[in-house]
């Protein structure tokens, strides 16, 4: 078993400006994998822009072209996993045994190795095997080669042997032909200002404009509306809010001191007075509910408070929430101000 996604074939990815060097580097290497000079080919950028989807493509064009070889896609994580519980078992040897018969090795998410010594030693015996037996490896990243941190230098040089591809955000005409292509797919048939709409607007990353579409079908199945402009305006805005909102925990502290009537910056202020405490540690729930920021990044920007503070103010909350009805109306007033 490859594990590979039939849906993420080449004939689902779209190209364009901003994937064309790595797609079509992908196309060569399905075809003779092993056997250009793009070895290894990384395929790097941020979140969401389809190196996951590339890289199985490439597994899956090769299997199509190649049946006898043997083709592994496997998360940076789920190896280092598969290489602890290895030495754990006393197995480092099966599991070498089993990485270096393979024809095309997929690695995603290479930088999740960071500070992981014993695995990237392993996998350096690994790369250097495939390599010189002629394999094929492919790797992604999100970062380039040579920014990543925490990687041995003698990976990172043989990273750069073959060939590092970028994939960047696509444009306006891109976004356009890959919100046809799922409509499409997902059998909806969607006007052209609808689609224009949400190409405009949603303008991170693929994997917002695949969500948009979907909250944008499911509001319309749930709620038995026709998927036009209207709702489309409707449902993108909250959409586009939301990840604005969720980026800014300025913006948390401000409607909370808002809501409070306090002045923004009070809550950086080292008091013990009980309305600011309790306004900083609701800022912290809501930082924590409403972003993805971590506990320690949370308290370093609500006054210079650690983990453990946010911690314990979330639980504070929480069970506030549960057992003070006035607190809990408050809690639901900010929740709506912050979501309007
Ligand atoms: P990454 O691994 O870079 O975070 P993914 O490969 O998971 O990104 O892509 C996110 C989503 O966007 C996936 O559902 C993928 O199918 C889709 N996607 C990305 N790029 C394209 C593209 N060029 N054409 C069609 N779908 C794409
Ligand atoms: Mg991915």
């Amino acid at each position: 078993d490859s594990q590979l996604n039939p849906d993420y074939s080449f004939a689902n990815f779209i190209e364009g400006d901003c994937n064309r060097l790595a797609r079509s580097a992908g196309v060569a290497v399905s075809e003779n994998p092993g056997g250009t000079a793009f070895n290894p080919l990384v395929l790097y950028g941020d979140s969401g822009l389809g190196k996951t989807h590339l890289a199985q493509a490439i597994g899956i064009k090769t299997k199509e072209l190649y049946q006898d070889k043997t083709v592994l896609y496997v998360s940076a994580n789920k190896f280092q996993t598969q290489f602890t519980e290895a030495i754990r078992n006393n197995n480092k040897n099966d599991f070498l045994h089993f990485y270096q018969m393979i024809d095309v090795l997929i690695i995603d998410d290479i930088q999740e190795l960071a500070g992981k010594e014993k695995t990237q030693n392993t996998f350096f015996h690994i790369f250097n095997h495939l390599h010189q037996s002629g394999k094929q490896l492919i790797l992604t990243s999100d970062k380039a080669p040579i920014e990543l941190k925490g990687m041995e230098n003698r990976l990172l040089s043989r990273f750069k042997w073959g060939l590092s591809a970028d994939l960047q955000n696509p444009d306006y005409e891109t976004r356009v032909r890959i919100l046809h292509q799922k409509a499409y797919k997902d059998g909806i048939v969607l006007d052209n200002e609808v689609i224009e709409y949400i190409a405009s607007h949603v303008t991170n990353n693929v994997r917002e404009l695949e969500g948009a579409l979907i909250s944008l079908l499911a509001q319309s199945t749930l709620n038995k509306k026709e998927l036009n402009l209207e709702l489309a305006v409707t449902i993108i805005d909250r959409l586009v809010k939301n990840t604005k909102r969720e980026l800014s925990i300025d913006y948390i502290q401000k409607v909370v001191c808002d809501h409070f009537s306090l002045p923004i910056d009070v809550l950086q202020v080292k008091t013990r007075k009980r309305e600011i405490v309790q306004a900083r540690q609701i800022a912290m729930y809501f930082s924590k509910t409403l972003t993805k920021a971590s506990l320690a990044s949370i308290g370093s920007q609500i006054g210079k408070k650690d983990h453990a503070t946010v911690l314990h103010a979330c639980k504070t909350v929480n069970n506030l929430i549960d057992t003070d009805r006035g607190f809990k109306t408050q809690i639901d007033e900010i929740d709506k101000k912050l979501k309007m």
